[in-house]
């Protein structure tokens, strides 16, 4: 039972993988859970340990990627992050890095033009938008 996480602030075990994550309980990361379904009474009620509902009106804690402590985030929670964001980026037309160029380690990065289409930097190459989502489809950057 000990090696179980607990919340740095009271102590109390952690259940969720997202608060485990965090290093918190929702409550005392700020974070409201009462609207999400997950948070189960019985799940208190059958541990007698588990997070206990407080009543908080501290701020809420962000939920984006870097908001979070990374420390305890696998390489593999951060890779699906990375590539969560990069979806995004790219559905939402805004510039975003995919990777390194070898040898130098440059960062790849694409920015979206006017016509529809993306701009490869910094080899300058122009690449349609469905050309770019195969292609990032196919190497499993989004
Ligand atoms: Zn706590």
């Amino acid at each position: 039972m000990e090696e179980n996480p607990r919340c740095k602030k009271c102590k109390r075990v952690l259940k969720s993988p997202i608060s485990i994550v965090r290093g918190m309980g929702p409550k005392c990361a700020g974070v409201s859970t009462t609207r999400g379904k997950s948070v189960r009474a019985r799940i208190i009620r059958s541990s007698g340990i588990a997070h206990q509902s407080v009543v908080s009106n501290q701020i809420q804690t962000p939920l984006f990627p870097g908001e979070l402590p990374t420390k305890r985030l696998s390489k593999k929670d951060l890779y699906r992050l990375r590539r969560e964001e990069r979806r995004q980026s790219f559905e939402m037309r805004v510039p975003f890095q995919c990777g390194m160029l070898l040898p130098k380690r440059k960062p790849l990065v694409y920015t979206p033009l006017d016509d529809g289409s993306w701009k490869e930097n910094p080899s300058g190459r122009v690449i349609s938008h469905e050309r770019l989502q195969e292609y990032l489809k196919q190497y499993r950057f989004i």
